[in-house]
């Protein structure tokens, strides 16, 4: 998660012009509406070309958690510099439509909020009180969406690909959890290292940890004959 939704109206009082009659034409509203058709358009291109979106939608749909656009999606505004997160109360995702711009960040914010689902589809997951599963859900969305797949070369150049993986993982799930939880950075560290092993080689749905889209290729290719081959039995 990398935010929850919070309890507010957005900081729609940044606004005063919303709050006008409707017959006024407003620019900020003008500006909002772009940014919603907008972020409503990738999210519909990524849900049908993202192979890592694709073999999660399937596979959800194959654990009774079907997904829908409308339903499980809203593309709002955020505070500050959020891309995006998962309401376990509403299972909704949460699009940051102010803070995405491009259909790759697109991708990997859908990727990444859609594997915190597949864990709330999956099991029970106390999102609230239990920072352990919290942790565990993080560590995993940061290894399988492509998350630390596009960070900068020269530490892969420095520590090898293999360690900077596990090392931009444990940070991008630190940073996660220090978003949403109020607790002391030892204490996130803590937990992150405890659960970090299993929670780390867990690869369900993909199968493997998918370090490229020609990787989500494969891995949703795989899943699909997977699925295919249960079925038929
Ligand atoms: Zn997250």
């Amino acid at each position: 998660m990398d935010q929850t939704k919070q309890d507010e109206d957005y900081g729609y009082e940044l606004f005063p012009e919303r709050h006008e009659g409707m017959h006024k034409k407003s620019p900020f509203k003008e500006a909002l509406t772009t940014f919603n058709h907008k972020c409503q358009f990738m999210l519909q291109v990524a849900m049908e070309t993202s192979p890592y979106a694709k073999l999660l939608l399937s596979a959800m749909n194959n654990s009774g958690c079907k997904v829908s656009k409308d339903r499980h999606f809203s593309c709002e505004d955020c505070d500050g510099s959020v891309s995006g997160g998962f309401d376990a109360a509403s299972s909704q995702v949460v699009l940051c439509q102010n803070n995405i711009h491009q259909q790759a960040h697109m991708n990997r914010v859908v990727t990444h909020e859609l594997i915190h689902a597949f864990d709330h589809c999956r099991a029970h997951v106390d999102w609230f009180n239990n920072f352990r599963h919290l942790a565990c859900s993080e560590i995993r969305a940061a290894n399988l969406s492509g998350d630390c797949s596009f960070t900068n070369e020269a530490s892969r150049f420095h520590l090898g690909l293999k360690e900077h993986h596990q090392e931009c993982v444990r940070g991008r799930a630190l940073r996660s959890i220090l978003a949403v939880r109020k607790i002391s950075r030892e204490e996130a560290q803590k937990i992150v290292d405890e659960v970090f092993d299993s929670c780390f080689n867990d690869h369900a749905p993909f199968g493997r940890i998918p370090h490229s889209k020609k990787d989500a290729k494969f891995a949703y290719r795989d899943y699909m004959n997977r699925s295919r081959y249960y079925a038929n039995l």
